[in-house]
């Protein structure tokens, strides 16, 4: 493949994670995302464009507004580069086609689910429920003759996790659930990748925050971002990981 389009994949991912910083940021405090445009959270001033700039002026600036110098989180340019990254990555699994289209959309929710969850314990129903309904809709338009298995995928995935939140309550919840009938509706078979990565992540995390950050077992973590994270491994090599499963018994 011409490496302008991972050029281009990585460009484009960084203007998207630019506005997924935005969608963070306000969707949970019920802020409208056009208005009003960016603007430094310490004084106000509305940030120009060439301030604005994803990567490049938090690198020029230091992490810092040009006109208070309050702090400008390092997760501005974090969030961005992830986004960038998952771009480049989606482009290299699944070259120019619709698949990738799905993988670029997929791939930004994932990431916003994330930190919102991480931030406020809260996965938005405004992204999980459209985000299954149209997952389904793009897996099903894109492999017709398989569409059981996506609509098995994500009702069996949702099920799943809703037998855990019942079996367990107060560890996930039911974001957990419409989560993971999202994850099911766009990565079909994979999903079982997904969750087992998730479940191995989270309880990797888990044991090192009891262990060395000396938390307590009742201290509350999203599963959220475990989830996304399980999820981006199942959409880049979820078939891989299957297969080399399947292997093991032949
Ligand atoms: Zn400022």
């Amino acid at each position: 493949m011409q490496a302008y389009l991972y050029v281009l994949s990585f460009l484009f991912g960084l203007a998207v994670g630019s506005f997924l910083n935005v969608v963070i940021y306000r969707l949970p405090r019920q802020e409208s995302l056009a208005r009003p445009g960016s603007h430094c959270p310490g004084c106000g001033t509305p940030i120009h464009w060439y301030d604005n700039v994803p990567l490049l002026s938090w690198l020029v600036l230091r992490g810092r507004c040009r006109g208070c110098k309050a702090r400008i989180s390092w997760r501005y340019p974090v969030v961005e580069a992830m986004t960038g990254s998952a771009f480049v990555i989606s482009m290299w699994r699944f070259d120019l086609s619709w698949p990738l289209l799905v993988a670029w959309a997929f791939a930004a929710a994932m990431i916003v689910i994330a930190f919102i969850d991480y931030d406020h314990m809260i996965i938005p129903n405004r992204i999980v429920l459209p985000g299954a309904v149209i997952g389904l809709a793009a897996s099903i338009a894109i492999d017709p003759s398989r569409w059981w298995v996506y609509m098995v995928a994500s009702v069996g995935a949702a099920t799943f996790m809703f037998a855990l939140v019942m079996l367990w309550p107060g560890g996930m919840g039911p974001g957990d659930v419409k989560m993971a009938l999202f994850m099911g509706a766009v990565l079909g078979v994979s999903v079982i990748v997904g969750l087992f990565a998730a479940f191995l992540f989270g309880s990797l995390a888990g044991v090192f925050m009891m262990a060395v950050m000396k938390r307590s077992r009742k201290t509350k973590i999203p599963f959220g971002p475990y989830l996304a994270l399980g999820s981006m491994l199942a959409l880049f090599l979820g078939e891989q990981i299957t297969s080399a499963y399947m292997s093991l018994f032949e």
